[in-house]
């Protein structure tokens, strides 16, 4: 694999950007190396500056589920650009986009348009903390919700304690409202609850947890908290950045048949360009300004190129129903790797749910973040080098979820498949 440019090319970037990348993952600091510049991307595949070839299941973070350079995509990104880049003002394209993510998530009354997954979280927390008269907010330990300081806290001595906050930065007053439950555990929830009666606006989660790798959610969890608010007057806020459009169309809560209050989406809504998006119950929604008195504004959110990304992304989604395709594709594909790791001597966790799935190198299975935690990174590092080497680029964290995209060919699964073997192989 011949990296010279990519190499330079970091070299500049680490003169002039910090650690040499917009966003910390995009660096290879987990698993050795140095980040691979991408030039283009086409379909299930990106080459880089260097003329590599690889298939691609990052896909920008879980956003192109429809591949790259989609063609419908690109053509409703080419009218949109020459109609002018933006007006600060309202679009019909807008309304469309807000009217079909509450066709594809009915619990989406309303909706409020933003530029990124983080943008959503900050909103939806104040809009819950606006609505109930509350300032606490339950996160689960390992779950990500954006680059939020109140949502900046995962590291904690046990479910009871108050946050402290991951990173210098955010003062420890911001994060004293944010408590820390573990995920899959009830019974840390209902504690928590209990010794704060009254004080608790929402509980915030990712419904399937996909940035401490993937973990799905047991049977009578997500129950468990949909009872626990109802009971407790609680927000049951569900992040489905990563989910939504994911892992089916109606996102996790279709998928689960639990009904949040709040929803926050991002990634595959925007189809490749900025797009964040928090909505949920009218009378919830309603607070937001201009409605009502909770103020959030942003000069650049629902912008028409974005909103034009966004809405060709949906509307495919929806008249192509790709989910139980993208299903079997991703069961199939973590059933080779879990055969071919066992063959291999390697005890292997596995998950998948439609375009999504994930693993861990773990001999028990993973159900919260101190399981993940146990899971043997030095070997993903030596499987993730394996792969790349032989063109399939995952993300470069063992504490990440992967993705397929529709352009993701039977025959790229194979090719991945085999590759894995040789992994594998190279891991043990
Ligand atoms: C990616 C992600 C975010 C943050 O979205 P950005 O667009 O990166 O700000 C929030 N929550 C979840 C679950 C995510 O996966």
């Amino acid at each position: 694999m011949q990296a010279r440019i990519s190499s330079e090319l970091f070299q500049r970037a680490q003169q002039r950007i910090p650690g040499g990348v917009n966003s910390p993952v995009r660096a290879f600091k987990a698993v050795g190396g140095n980040p691979i510049f991408i030039k283009r991307a086409q379909g299930s595949r990106l080459y880089d500056v260097d003329g590599n070839e690889y298939l691609d299941y990052i896909g920008s973070w879980g956003a192109m589920i429809l591949g790259h350079a989609h063609e419908q995509v690109t053509a409703a990104l080419e009218n949109a650009l020459r109609q002018g880049t933006s007006f600060g003002a309202p679009t019909a394209g807008e309304v469309r986009l807000a009217e079909l993510i509450n066709e594809a998530v009915p619990s989406v009354e309303l909706v409020r348009l933003v530029n990124s997954g983080s943008e959503a979280a900050m909103g939806v927390l104040r809009v819950a903390r606006g609505y109930t008269g509350r300032d606490k907010i339950i996160k689960f330990e390992g779950c990500y919700h954006g680059s939020v300081d109140a949502l900046l806290v995962k590291a904690g001595s046990g479910a009871t304690t108050l946050g402290i906050p991951d990173s210098p930065g955010v003062p420890d007053s911001f994060t004293e409202h944010t408590l820390l439950a573990e995920f899959n555990n009830l019974n840390s929830v209902l504690e928590l609850v209990e010794t704060h009666p009254e004080e608790i606006a929402g509980i915030i989660l990712e419904p399937v947890a996909g940035n401490m790798g993937m973990i799905a959610p047991e049977r009578n969890f997500l129950q468990g908290l949909r009872d626990l608010c109802d009971r407790a007057g609680i927000l049951l806020i569900f992040d489905e950045v990563m989910t939504g459009f994911r892992v089916d169309f109606g996102g996790a809560q279709e998928l689960f048949n639990i009904i949040p209050d709040l929803s926050l989406f991002g990634k595959v809504i925007g189809g490749g360009l900025p797009v964040g998006a928090y909505g949920g119950r009218q009378d919830i929604m309603l607070k937001v300004a201009p409605a009502g008195p909770v103020y959030q504004a942003g000069t650049l959110s629902g912008n028409p190129i974005a909103v034009a990304a966004g809405l060709a992304t949906l509307e495919l989604l929806k008249t192509e129903n790709p989910y139980p395709e993208l299903a079997r594709k991703s069961a199939w594909l973590t059933q080779e790797f879990q055969s071919t790791a066992t063959q291999v001597g390697l005890p292997l966790q596995t998950v998948a749910m439609g375009g999504m799935f994930g693993m861990f190198f773990s001999e028990t299975p993973v159900r919260n973040y101190q399981d993940a935690l146990q899971s043997n990174t030095a070997r993903f590092s030596k499987f993730f080098q394996s792969m790349l080497q032989q063109g399939i680029y995952l993300a470069p964290s063992a504490f990440e979820s992967l993705f397929l995209s529709t352009a993701h060919s039977d025959g790229d699964l194979e090719r991945t498949a085999a590759a894995a073997r040789v992994a594998f192989e190279a891991a043990a």
